[in-house]
């Protein structure tokens, strides 16, 4: 990868911009990680390089694509994020700074702290580009996941399959999502994955392109008398929906047809019905198949026809019928729409999707700018890691001590102190988002301190200090000794 290409790449999205900080975020980048290798054995600047290619793809603005030609600067060199601040700008700087925090969450496969890191991955986000930012430096890490041992491949694999991926589908990055998918399960289920892409990619492709030939010598001819440009493309399902699909319905997923779809892209709205037409005098459609998401779209923008028709053999094909802008925006659209999308759990979203949605319809609809979108949706709850990196989630201010009731009743028991972000902190210290933080404890002790209930602010906390603080002796002799006042009730 070069810069070069990056630049040409960027420049067919935004033809008219001076390219002059991509020269220059790159001779910075160079030269920070100069004489540094990937695990692959490539120079390192060629993953941040990748990156930066990822995103022009997908159309980001100026400073998203210099942001990720540096985003690894002030983690993995001499330089610092000052260092950055000072030659690329706030802006940029903050980018750097999202993507950095962004790469402390690990999951470690341990299933009740993923809501939480996936709630945490948002509210560290303020800036919604540091996300695209770190999907595409994931995806490069996945693409080059052969140089580390198998067991942090799996643990990587394993963390984007059940945080980034559900991630990128809520924000309607599908492109990115399917392609985070397919890697993943190629890394965690090596030998499925290659029993599907032998069958599907290799050895039904053939049969696939047989029948797809006798779709178009009949549909061809009739839509050259329409007089209009068109593409068709054919969809192949991605392999981990076609193996989640074989899991679901527990059986092998021998019907070929169901797995891919026929796409139609045609200049304008009115052609997609004159081409629905036609296909429907052509072939009979399934009934109930037909779906106008043109007239009425999605509400999470999308639009498209659909239609499933029974084709020659009397096998069913689905089709989608729709405009290039249509077919971009349901791509790549996520710099000028995102949306949301999951078909599966639509029906019982958590309240913190839902705010996202609302959120993303405010912006569909103002159409402002993506980098004016602040997910500050979190506003009175923070997201703080253990020192293995699980993620709780607790009231804004709180203290180590209701991290430590957040863990375990005994820690937050025998709690004496606590390191915050490798610094000695005091028990009523505010903690923050993203903050990491180790409570030490003293196995000795068996009773909470009621002063702690001055500053505790979960009720988790508060609850157990009360409970247990009542048991201990002094508590006890204060209350049956007459004369002895107690503080507390
Ligand atoms: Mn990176």
């Amino acid at each position: 990868m070069t810069i070069d290409r990056i630049v040409k790449k960027f420049q067919e999205s935004h033809p008219d911009e001076d390219v002059t900080m991509l020269y220059l975020a790159y001779d910075f980048a160079n030269e920070a990680h100069a004489g540094q290798l990937r695990k692959t054995g490539e120079p390192y600047i060629q993953h941040p390089l990748h990156t930066a290619f990822l995103l022009a793809e997908i159309k980001a603005d100026l400073p998203t694509i210099v942001a990720g030609l540096i985003h690894d600067v002030p983690e993995d060199t001499d330089r610092t994020f000052e260092d950055v601040q000072k030659n690329f700008g706030d802006e940029i700087a903050n980018l750097v700074d999202g993507i950095t925090k962004l790469g402390k969450i690990k999951y470690r496969g341990i299933e009740r702290y993923r809501e939480n890191l996936k709630k945490m991955f948002l509210a560290m986000t303020t800036d919604i580009r540091v996300i695209f930012i770190k999907f595409c430096d994931r995806l490069h890490n996945l693409r080059t996941l052969e140089g580390l041992p198998i067991a942090k491949q799996k643990r990587i694999a394993q963390e984007t399959l059940e945080i980034y991926a559900p991630i990128a589908g809520m924000l309607g990055i599908w492109r990115l999502k399917w392609q985070l998918e397919d890697l993943c399960f190629k890394y965690l289920y090596p030998e499925k994955f290659q029993e599907l892409e032998q069958e599907y990619e290799i050895e039904k492709k053939a049969e696939r392109n047989q029948y797809f030939q006798k779709i178009k010598i009949e549909l061809i001819p009739r839509l050259k008398e329409l007089d209009l440009k068109y593409d068709i493309e054919v969809r192949f399902k991605h392999l981990y929906s076609i193996f989640q699909k074989m899991q679901r319905k527990d059986r092998r997923f021998d019907e070929i047809y169901d797995v891919f779809a026929l796409r139609i892209i045609v200049p304008d709205v009115n052609s997609c019905y004159k081409v629905l037409g036609i296909i429907h005098t052509l072939w009979k459609p399934k009934p109930n198949r037909f779906k106008d998401y043109i007239a009425v779209p999605k509400p999470n923008g999308y639009r498209s026809l659909h239609t499933t028709i029974f084709g020659p053999e009397s096998k069913a094909v689905e089709f989608q019928i729709r405009t290039q802008e249509m077919n971009d925006e349901s791509l790549y659209g996520l710099a000028a729409h995102w949306y949301y999308k999951s078909k599966n759990q639509s029906e019982q979203q958590p309240l913190w999707v839902k705010e996202i949605i609302d959120i993303q319809k405010e912006v569909l609809d103002t159409n402002e700018l993506i980098k004016n979108i602040k997910l500050n949706i979190f506003n009175d709850r923070i997201f703080v890691f253990s020192p293995k990196g699980d993620a709780f989630e607790l009231t804004e201010h709180s203290t180590p001590i209701d991290f430590a009731y957040a863990i375990h009743t005994n820690i937050g028991n025998q709690a004496t102190g606590a390191i915050i972000n490798d610094r000695l902190a005091k028990l009523d210290q505010e903690l923050k988002n993203g903050d990491l933080v180790e409570i030490i404890t003293d196995k000795g002790r068996l009773y909470p301190n009621r002063d702690w209930l001055k500053f505790v602010k979960t009720k988790r906390a508060r609850d157990r200090i009360k409970q247990f603080a009542r048991k201990s002796p002094l508590e006890n002799i204060k209350r049956f000794i007459p004369g002895i006042k107690s503080k507390t009730p």
